[in-house]
């Protein structure tokens, strides 16, 4: 298969520089991609996903299959012309949100069945329909539809489900409309086994695909693991086709992975983070709900150069969230998008200039080191009145009606996990 083009441009170790080639244009690797889950990324616009410099964005199958479908889509244009983004796409199989609705799908070897988690309704997942809903979405990197094996998993199940997901890839393959410019990409299963890894890069290497994916990772195994699998599994692949670790992830599984091979990530963290007041920067993570960002006049990050950074203070952030304006959201997902896509531009300067181990182990020391702490409040803390002068009981009873309790104001609620927003919680995954 030839659909897309691969060029390595360059290498220091076992990381790659890279260019992908599709119909819509170059994807310079290693290369991030947003995730726009229902044909938009979430609080930004494409120009705007663009400013960031994104090449390509991540579709959901699962979600554009529901609403507004695949055949809407397509009588519209396709999801390049829908969403007003004339770069490349790449579209998950669906796979990974149908097999999340634990009890609403049953699995056999034809396809899943599931369940609309819109209106319960009844839908049939193929490989077959899962290629043709892609095409009529018309997305530049198809995906095949895969079981995304359970962590942790024995390895009798964790064979059977990547034997299953090898022969839903070769029934991908054969489904598959070949065009100049669309490519398809098998998905490397096998958990976390070393044999099994090494006989699913075997089997979809003998199918052909014009890419391969590291499928199974981020559900739960840590990062230690996770680059332990990356160590036995990326000799055995290709080295003159891209490599996509899906679902991939903090800045530092990024420059972990990449320093193992990797070529392409996506993920919904910059995103969903920022929307709930995470923000990622050169130092770690900043969760700007904390009070301690309330009389911070500095940006988010001084080296970065978004909107939020440039224009904003983190005080004024911080009062966005408090407010619960939605300019908030806004802004911090600008920023975490921004912050990814100038992390992957210094890695890529890095592995062409030669000097790549040297500049990933300056990021992950500064990212280690964390956030620096704002001079005092030069307001101060509101004053408590003296015993002699306090209130009378009534008025202190409503003074004391609605405590507001800021978020713990400690490195561990820096790092908290975010949670999605309630709207968010009921839906499968992005
Ligand atoms: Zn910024």
């Amino acid at each position: 298969m030839t659909g897309i083009g691969f060029e390595l441009l360059a290498t220091e170790g076992r990381a790659r520089r890279g260019r992908v080639t599709t119909a819509h244009g170059t994807i310079e690797t290693p290369a991030f991609m947003p995730v726009g889950t229902a044909a938009t990324v979430k609080a930004m616009t494409t120009d705007a996903v663009a400013s960031t410099g994104a090449e390509i964005l991540l579709g959901n199958t699962y979600h554009l299959m529901l609403r507004p479908t695949a055949e809407r889509v397509a009588q519209l244009g396709g999801l390049h012309r829908f969403m007003n983004w004339d770069k490349p796409i790449l579209t998950d199989s669906g796979g990974f949100q149908v097999m999340s609705l634990a009890g609403l799908r049953t699995m056999s070897e034809e396809g899943v069945t599931f369940k609309s988690h819109l209106d319960g309704s009844r839908y049939h997942l193929t490989p077959e329909r899962s290629i043709q809903i892609q095409h009529m979405l018309d997305s530049n990197i198809t995906m095949c539809l895969d079981e995304c094996t359970p962590y942790p998993a024995t390895p009798a199940q964790a064979e059977s489900s990547m034997k299953l997901s090898m022969r839903w890839a070769k029934r991908s393959k054969d489904a598959f409309v070949e065009r100049p410019g669309y490519g398809l990409f098998g998905i490397v299963q096998g958990s976390v086994y070393p044999e099994l890894r090494a006989e699913s890069v075997a089997a979809l290497t003998d199918i052909g695909f014009d890419g391969y994916a590291i499928g199974g990772l981020a559900v739960g195994e840590g990062q230690e693991t996770m680059f332990t699998v990356l160590d036995f599994t990326e000799p055995a692949m290709l080295k003159q086709r891209p490599r996509y670790l899906m679902g991939v992830g903090r800045p530092s599984d990024l420059i972990g992975a990449v320093r193992r091979g990797v070529d392409m990530f996506d993920c919904v963290m910059p995103t969903r983070s920022g929307r709930t007041g995470q923000a990622f920067v050169r130092r770690g993570t900043i969760n700007i709900r904390n009070a301690r960002h309330a009389h911070d006049d500095r940006p988010l990050d001084a080296e970065c150069g978004c909107p939020a950074c440039q224009r904003y203070s983190r005080g004024y952030l911080h009062h966005l969230f408090k407010a619960n304006e939605m300019l908030g959201p806004m802004l911090l997902t600008w920023h975490n998008l921004h912050y990814y896509q100038d992390l992957m531009r210094e890695l890529r300067r890095a592995i062409a200039d030669g000097r790549f181990e040297a500049v990933a182990s300056a990021l992950e020391a500064r990212l280690a080191e964390g956030d620096v702490e704002a001079t005092t409040d030069p307001l101060g803390k509101p004053p408590k009145p003296p015993k002699q002068n306090r209130p009378p009981k009534a008025e202190k009873a409503t003074a004391a009606a609605k405590p507001e309790t800021p978020p713990p104001d400690t490195a561990a609620a820096e790092a908290a996990p975010t949670a999605p927003t309630p709207a968010e919680k009921d839906a499968p995954h992005e």
